[in-house]
């Protein structure tokens, strides 16, 4: 069995013409619907405690999104919109992912959904950016640690925009691997392949930028041949997944052309990875801004986890410049 998370709140962050808007979740829920919420018990999202954001966050970023929110909200950067209803948004967006981290961890479901927004992955310690308030994974992850009774998180995030916010708050930890998928260069400009993390947490980031143009074979690959190995020899506690459905063929603010099926693809894999390492996976959702693409994508993602599929293997050659270099922290791949 999975798990859906739900909030309320997710419609009440009021982003106006903004490409990440209430939408997004309607059209996932309503394709969910028809497909009858296959192998998933709905729960609603708690809110995250200050006690759990302050384990990413400062107090100072907590506060002014609170006040920023309670003003009435706007522009709160170039990119990034909120509302009178976006705290209490983030707040379950953010909970409901370390709640799913702590349900995950402590009982016998498999996977578990988060369908909440806004969207985390470029929140960084004190700053909101793109799109996103608190970094929900970030918080899930130190949950997890923290309290989960386990050691180390992998977070895969497959979102076609590198998540710079995961990557500099789990910089310096070995605790937490953060491997991304990204198109390269995009927003934000992070995620260069040549860093790989600091201090003790030297290799425990493993960036993998691809070019304008990649598409399932690319993507799907790095996931088994790169990602799969490093995991392997990592043996994460939790798999969790930033998922954003904007590297799709038809997603308007990115240039990859990944297929539906190989979502479902790339999440069969990780399942599989996750079962042979008895952890459960944790999904995120980030961006993807097709709506279409999205939740036929997320429905493909939830599909393959709720049957244990099993993926195509993906050619070998597109990861091997990326093998190549992550040999030098992970001579096991
Ligand atoms: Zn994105």
């Amino acid at each position: 069995m999975g798990l859906y998370l739900a909030h309320p709140s997710s419609l009440e962050h009021d982003t106006g013409a903004h490409p990440e808007n209430a939408a997004r979740l309607r059209a996932i829920e309503s394709t969910l619907d028809d497909a009858g919420w296959p192998g998933l018990e709905r729960l609603e999202a708690p809110a995250a405690t200050r006690e759990q954001l302050r384990r990413v966050h400062t107090d100072q970023h907590i506060d002014a999104i609170e006040e920023f929110c309670a003003k009435g909200g706007g522009l709160i950067e170039i990119d990034t919109v909120a509302s009178e209803g976006s705290f209490e948004a983030a707040l379950h967006a953010a909970g409901g992912a370390a709640s799913a981290a702590e349900r995950l961890l402590a009982g016998e479901d498999g996977f578990a959904f988060c369908g909440l927004r806004p969207p985390g992955h470029h929140a960084e310690a004190a700053r909101a950016m793109g799109f996103c308030l608190f970094n929900n994974v970030a918080v899930a992850a130190a949950h997890a640690v923290a309290e989960g009774g386990i050691e180390r998180v992998l977070v895969v995030d497959w979102d076609v925009h590198h998540g710079n916010g995961t990557e500099a708050i789990f910089a310096a930890s070995d605790r937490v691997l953060y491997a991304s998928i990204h198109q390269w260069p995009l927003y934000p400009g992070t995620g260069s392949a040549d860093y790989c993390g600091e201090g003790v947490g030297e290799g425990y980031t493993v960036n993998l930028p691809v070019s304008p143009g990649a598409g399932s074979d690319e993507f799907l690959s790095l996931v088994q041949n790169v990602v799969a190995p490093i995991a392997r020899a990592f043996e994460p506690g939790l798999v969790a997944i930033s998922a954003g459905y904007d590297a799709h063929r038809d997603d308007p603010l990115a240039d990859c052309a990944v297929e539906t099926e190989a979502y479902g693809e790339m999440a069969a894999t990780i399942g599989g990875l996750a079962s042979e390492l008895e952890v459960p996976v944790l999904i995120c959702l980030e961006g993807g801004y097709s709506r279409d693409a999205l939740a036929s994508s997320v429905l493909a993602t939830i599909d393959a986890l709720a049957r244990g599929g099993d993926p195509r293997s993906a050619p070998i050659e597109p990861a091997e410049p990326h093998l190549e270099r992550q040999r030098a922290h992970w001579p096991q791949i």
